[in-house]
């Protein structure tokens, strides 16, 4: 089965506390690309984003509140197309679990993922963000139907 992926992409951006100067960075950086598509953020995240770059930000709770939950529902619905997630590989978080729910759900789900400068880099600068791209989305038939008679 494909997802059809419109040019304008829902794209989510999260960063953990340490990581949202680099991520204001290269969201500032790539202002002009972001632009187009629609944002959605993690709480705190995209309280600063909207600060930074002027352009509307759909916010959901703060991450440790839920708000990695309800990005990685949202993947699950198959409203957004695409994660920037800078998460903080030197300090433990409360919401690890989540953290890693929301990286998983989006393996699942076949959903790009940046979690760094220089993967968002070369995410953002691939001519598909710009385009429409067909996804692939896995056949999950077999795992639904398990019980089936
Ligand atoms: P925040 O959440 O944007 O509300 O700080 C980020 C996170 O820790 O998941």
């Amino acid at each position: 089965m494909q997802q059809s992926i419109h040019a304008k992409k829902r794209i989510a951006l999260v960063a953990h506390d340490n990581k949202k100067k680099d991520l204001l960075e290269w969201a500032r950086f790539n202002r002009g690309s972001l632009s187009i598509h629609s944002l959605y953020a993690t709480g705190t995240t995209g309280s600063l984003l909207e600060e930074t770059l002027a352009l509307p930000v759909t916010k959901f709770r703060s991450g440790p509140l839920g708000g990695d939950q309800q990005i990685g529902a949202k993947i699950a619905e198959g409203e957004i197309d695409f994660i920037i997630f800078f998460w903080d590989p030197l300090e433990p978080q409360p919401h690890d679990p989540d953290v890693k729910a929301l990286l998983r759900i989006a393996v699942v789900w076949n959903i790009p993922v940046a979690c760094n400068r220089a993967t968002a880099d070369f995410l953002i600068s691939s001519p598909l963000m710009a385009s429409d791209y067909e996804r692939m989305v896995p056949d999950f038939k077999e795992h639904q139907e398990r019980f089936k008679a």
